[in-house]
């Protein structure tokens, strides 16, 4: 506990680690902090970065709103794409596949979400597949893509991670941050336990008040130094280890990101412009590192670019990732693998976050505990979205996904699972980042179906659930046959047609 007397300003803010997380961190924090504070951030180029993390979720919009920044060009330094959603191959079956996409899908009632209606089409023979009624996920099948009016098309992007990592550094150099290459080597403490100050290797001390860690799995402050324990969540995510590998590009850019399950853990393919990103995800209780090398080239397509790099990780989240005057983001915070997209999503909240708690006359405990507790919640919900996706399995080919689907699971999933396969219903809870169209669209996706729906649709009458039906599906299939394809969006935008 802090001492409430002792409290020091905040003026001095050193950002340890120059990956995704720690240019983020230094980006927003200059932009809404920059004139009252001084900002360093320490990276070492003999370390490098973990060099993957390229697929987003439309979150990262706003925090680019936040940072003013001007999508055409963000785009074309990064050479990104669109992404309308998650291509999920072979999860629920083998060869069977489903879309998890950003759009909504139909209308709610008030009452009644739309897959309550949409239940009643299916059972009265009147309805087609539940995407049939997104925008997003008929434009992704058809890989077309523009932007519509009132942000009519909901979408996110594929990045390169180097690029944006640069990118963000080049916004906010002139905002103030003073970047330091360097390697550390210790960690200096108070008798509390706050970070002093970090020791380089050249022997110079660069001292703070607030540190930033965003060291990647090394963890240097919140782990090494600080020692603060992880919740390991290995009993229900398998995965432990990727192997990342980058070919050149064949054919068109998909506004997919491509998840393909494989014996032991999946495969993800993302197109940028200049390149395509792919990494096997698996478990080494249930696969060696040489058969799952084997399997991610075969299921490649063009030339490898670089030498295909293993990186080991644990499902985990740290108890506190804001401890004392130090605030873990990124993969020094914890980790979840990435088949949503999460990571770079949970980095922008907490960098937003720490903006709201921002100690500028002092760290406070209160502070502190909200942070955690918000931190922890949030990331809490995106785990069980993501054990999902493992446990509710119907593949029988390979022990790894009996497993997953045997296993007993986190109660607060056990009971969304069950409220919607008796009723249909799904509940977005406060603080949670995947909203009621992501939790159906994987649950039907994944093969659970619901019993019943509500009342609310026994009102209508057949006639009427057909036009209902038919008038959104109508309205969307007219939108998507006049977008232009991806590929040709993304030349014309980014200045390449
Ligand atoms: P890093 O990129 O590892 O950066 C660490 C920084 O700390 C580097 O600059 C390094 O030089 C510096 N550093 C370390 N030690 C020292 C030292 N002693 N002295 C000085 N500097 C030091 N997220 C998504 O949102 N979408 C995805 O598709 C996605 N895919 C992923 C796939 C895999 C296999 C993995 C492992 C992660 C993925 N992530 C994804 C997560 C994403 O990659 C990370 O959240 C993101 O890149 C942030 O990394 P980081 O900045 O925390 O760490």
């Amino acid at each position: 506990m802090r001492d409430p007397n002792q409290r020091q300003p905040v003026r001095r803010v050193v950002i340890v680690g120059g990956g995704t997380a720690g240019w983020m961190a230094a980006a927003g924090i200059a932009k809404v902090l920059g004139k009252r504070l001084d900002i360093k951030l320490i990276e070492s180029e003999e370390i490098g970065t973990v060099g993957v993390g390229e697929a987003t979720i439309p979150t990262l919009i706003n925090f680019h709103n936040v940072l003013e920044i001007n999508e055409q060009e963000f785009m074309a330094e990064t050479q990104a794409t669109f992404k309308l959603g998650i291509s999920f191959e072979s999860w629920r079956n083998v060869k069977e596949d489903y879309i998890h996409s950003f759009g909504t899908t139909g209308v709610d009632h008030w009452t009644a979400g739309f897959q309550h209606f949409w239940h009643k089409g299916v059972q009265r023979g009147l309805a087609g597949d539940y995407g049939d009624y997104c925008l997003e996920l008929k434009a992704s099948l058809e890989n077309r893509f523009a932007h519509l009016p009132n942000n009519g098309m909901n979408y996110a992007y594929h990045l390169d991670a180097g690029r944006y990592a640069k990118y963000l550094r080049k916004l906010s150099e002139p905002r103030g941050v003073q970047r330091i290459e360097g390697k550390i080597v210790s960690v200096k403490q108070h008798d509390n336990g706050d970070v002093r100050a970090v020791t380089l290797a050249s022997g110079e001390d660069i001292a703070g008040d607030l540190f930033i860690d965003c060291s990647g799995f090394r963890a240097l402050l919140i782990g090494e130094a600080m020692n603060e324990p992880l919740t390991d969540w290995s009993q229900w995510l398998f995965c432990d280890r990727a192997i990342a590998v980058q070919t050149e590009s064949v054919g068109d850019a998909v506004p997919l990101t491509r998840s393909m399950a494989h014996q032991a853990g999946w495969q993800w393919r993302i197109p940028l412009q200049h390149r395509v990103g792919n990494g096997i995800v698996f478990s080494s209780r249930y696969l060696d590192e040489e058969q799952a090398l084997q399997q991610l080239l075969a299921n490649v397509q063009g030339r490898t670019l670089v030498t295909p790099r293993v990186i080991k990780f644990k499902p985990c989240q740290r108890h506190q990732t804001w401890k004392g005057n130090v605030v873990a983001l990124g993969l020094a915070s914890g980790f979840l693998e990435p088949i949503e997209s999460t990571s770079i999503h949970l980095i922008q909240r907490s960098v937003i976050r720490l903006m709201q708690m921002f100690p500028s006359d002092g760290i406070q405990q209160a502070d502190i505990d909200e942070y955690n507790a918000q931190c922890n919640s949030e990331i809490e919900h995106i785990r069980d979205f993501i054990i999902l996706h493992y446990h509710a399995n119907h593949r029988t080919d390979a022990q790894f996904w009996i497993d997953a689907r045997e296993m007993s699971i986190p109660a607060s999933l056990q009971h969304r699972i069950d409220l919607f396969r008796e009723t249909g219903r799904v509940f977005r809870v406060p603080n949670e980042l995947f909203a009621e169209n992501s939790w159906i669209q994987v649950m039907l996706g994944q093969g659970i179906m619901p019993k019943s729906h509500h009342q609310t649709a026994d009102l209508m009458g057949d006639e009427e659930l057909k036009a209902f039906l038919g008038n959104i599906k109508g309205r969307i299939d007219r939108t998507v046959v006049q977008l232009p394809t991806h590929e040709a969006y993304v030349r014309r935008y980014c200045g390449r047609a």
